[in-house]
């Protein structure tokens, strides 16, 4: 009798009922299926060579849903549906042109420029202007409105190599991308060109959002990216030359809000259907790649994670929840209406993963919570040891499930190795070539076993 109860109690504490499989069993089933059979590779083939860049408010972005939807529909899911959000439209508008003119050092010398998300265009002259390089606001901030008046300021700055998570490099650098336009125009740019953010040297600008600041009394200011290697040719030109001019045009703008769609599929859980674990990506991709890395991705390896749980007939306790987030590009609009439907529906979200690191080879998970509870997930490394997954640490969750933090869920992040994460990243150079298919499937497979891993254990708080 004892014994029995002993017995039962540990059942529980552990979370595994009887006649439930060993958890190393079912991730070896389910790295195995993947790897066999996985399908994230072909799904990801259609959203980046068919569908391609896909910005909220575009037309690719609406085809996205749609096919994304269609995709889930064939899974045999309890549930899938589209959860309406409101987005932003910004447009690119013609490509950009940009040129440095020094009549006295080199003429006239075309560069590769794309316009920072959000930023407003240029009118159809252009703007042409003498440059002030710095490499921080601090700089900015010592020559003053003297220095910087009627300029166009250069943040040449590049990301820190040293760095061996290049995802360091890019925290410390992207608030010149960010903020950078609205601290120049404070003393009197004209414009701002930014130094990509990119550990590559090549000819391709990336771009990103910015912003402009509340103040209305800053006037906003046109803010593009140049190629790293323009970023050196202007640089150098700069000493030879501190007077020459700099010519840019760029047409983008921003038209009205748009209706879109998070993409929703879930299997419902036999024990405890009210409790949600969601697994996520976002669907909106930079409108100059096709967005195969960031985060068409995540994005199939989250609906991967169904579909392994359906082929391997795992029937979860908990509802397993595939989330195509909309607009984190730019506005992250999906991921704060997903939080705020849970919440007015009074959801329990016991944790949300989120793929949005690119489809390299997994690392690792960040977990973003409390450390009793990261430690409950270190001690879970075990399992993932023979899959050559080492890396369980404290840290970000990723950006459209953090909103669910007010709510109290464990937020978890993919962690992929980043050593070629950034030299894709919002530019031209993120298409489906770059991602390895086996590297893909082992990310799904790695967020299937975490999933697995919570259904069976719980999060313990
Ligand atoms: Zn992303």
């Amino acid at each position: 009798m004892k014994t029995g109860i002993i017995g039962l109690l540990l059942f529980s504490i552990l979370g595994i009922s009887q006649g439930q499989e060993a958890p190393g069993k079912v991730i070896h089933d389910i790295y195995k299926t993947a790897l066999r059979n996985g399908k994230a590779y072909h799904w990801l083939d259609y959203l980046a060579n068919e569908i391609g860049g896909r910005l909220a408010g575009s037309p690719q972005a609406a085809m996205a849903v749609d096919w994304s939807k269609q995709v889930l529909d064939t899974l045999g899911l309890d549930s899938v549906w589209l959860q309406p959000v409101i987005v932003p439209h910004w447009i690119r508008g013609q490509k950009e042109y940009a040129k440095i003119i020094s009549p006295e050092y080199f003429g006239e010398r075309e560069v590769n420029i794309c316009a920072l998300g959000l930023s407003i265009g240029t009118g159809e002259n252009g703007i042409t202007a003498p440059v002030v390089e710095v490499s921080d606001f601090k700089e900015l901030q010592e020559l003053g409105p003297a220095g910087i008046k009627g300029k166009i300021v250069f943040f040449n700055t590049p990301m820190n190599p040293e760095y061996i998570q290049t995802f360091h490099a890019y925290g410390s650098s992207v608030k010149y991308r960010w903020a950078g336009a609205s601290e120049a125009a404070k003393y009197g740019a004209v414009g701002m060109i930014l130094r990509s953010l990119s550990l590559a040297h090549d000819q391709y600008p990336h771009t990103g959002v910015m912003h402009y600041s509340e103040d209305s009394t800053i006037q906003k200011i046109p803010a593009a990216a140049i190629s790293t290697l323009d970023a050196d040719v202007l640089s150098s030109a700069l000493k030879e030359d501190p007077g020459l001019l700099f010519h840019y045009k760029m047409n983008c703008e921003q038209l009205p809000d748009v209706l879109s769609y998070n993409v929703i599929g879930e299997i419902r859980g036999t024990e405890f259907p009210d409790k949600i674990i969601v697994v996520g990506g976002h669907l909106d991709a930079w409108d100059n790649g096709d967005g195969a890395h960031d985060d068409g991705a995540g994005c199939m390896q989250s609906i991967e994670v169904l579909s392994l749980f359906k082929t391997l007939n795992i029937q979860p306790r908990h509802t397993i929840r595939c989330v195509l987030f909309m607009n984190e590009e730019n506005g992250a609009r999906g991921g704060k209406e997903y939080a705020k439907v849970a919440k007015e529906n009074d959801e329990y979200h016991l944790a949300a993963i989120e793929s949005d690191a690119g489809g390299f080879t997994p690392r690792g998970f960040s977990v973003q919570d409390t450390m009793p509870v990261v430690e409950q997930v270190q001690a879970w490394g075990k399992w993932f040891q023979p899959y050559d997954l080492h890396r369980i640490e404290k840290g970000h969750g990723g950006v459209d499930i953090s909103f669910l933090e007010e709510i109290g869920t464990t937020l978890i992040g993919l962690r992929p190795d980043s050593q070629r994460y950034f030299d894709y990243h919002h530019s031209p150079a993120d298409t489906f070539d770059k991602v390895n298919l086996r590297e893909l499937e082992l990310g799904a497979a790695a967020m299937a076993s975490m999933v697995y891993l919570i259904d069976v254990y719980g999060i313990l708080k």
